[in-house]
């Protein structure tokens, strides 16, 4: 069993390494995967807010991003194996796509920061796709069109870079049309990236 349930959110246990492996394997079976890294202030929101609480429920997979989760498994007694920061876990899912040639979508921050971000991956991981990217100042009038963007372009990966508050419920919502097999929240990832 690699699941442990910290406030109710069930965090996997697996470590870096594994969770690329999982993911990997997630990916050759095309079969969609919202993956969540849930720092202490998703679960406290997670706390607050039932509604919250219940999407992240319906992930497929909770990592554990932050000293502050890695230690409440600790003391509960059934540890993870360490931190796995969303950060990371991107930059490790495109140096393993290298090996398979995976195909990823950028989804998030300004159109500025977005193009930087996807320049800069493509320098240093040539041998994953970019496929497309666009900002994520977007409304709900406009999921529609970007979902079907998404679609045309086929991607293995997708990553979403909106904040926290919207990223995730916004994956969770349209996870079946965008039927991207592994699907992640990013954050301020782009931002970073991008420099
Ligand atoms: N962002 C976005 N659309 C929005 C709000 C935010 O694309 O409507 C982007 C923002 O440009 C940044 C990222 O989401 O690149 C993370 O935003 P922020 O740091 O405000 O959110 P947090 O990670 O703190 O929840």
């Amino acid at each position: 069993n690699n699941i442990v349930t910290i406030f109710g959110i069930p965090f996997s246990k697996w470590g870096m390494q594994e969770t690329v492996q999982y993911l990997t394997g997630a990916i050759s079976a095309r079969k969609p995967h919202q993956v969540i890294t849930a720092n202490p202030i998703m679960v406290m929101a997670a706390l607050e807010n039932p509604s919250y609480k219940q999407m992240m429920q319906q992930a497929d997979l909770i990592v554990p991003d932050g000293s502050g989760v890695v230690w409440a498994s600790r003391v509960g007694g059934d540890p993870v194996a360490e931190r796995v920061a969303g950060f990371d876990l991107l930059h490790e899912l495109m140096k393993e796509g290298e090996r398979h040639r995976w195909r990823v979508y950028l989804l998030g921050a300004s159109p500025e920061v977005v193009q930087e971000a996807a320049n800069r991956l493509k320098m240093q991981y040539p041998g994953t796709e970019i496929v497309g990217y666009r900002d994520g100042y977007f409304g709900p009038e406009q999921d529609d069109e970007v979902i079907e963007e998404v679609r045309r372009t086929s991607p293995d990966l997708l990553f979403v870079a909106r904040g926290a508050d919207t990223q995730e419920p916004w994956i969770a919502k349209h996870k079946q049309r965008l039927a991207v097999p592994v699907m992640m929240g990013v954050g301020g990832s782009f931002d970073v990236i991008s420099g």
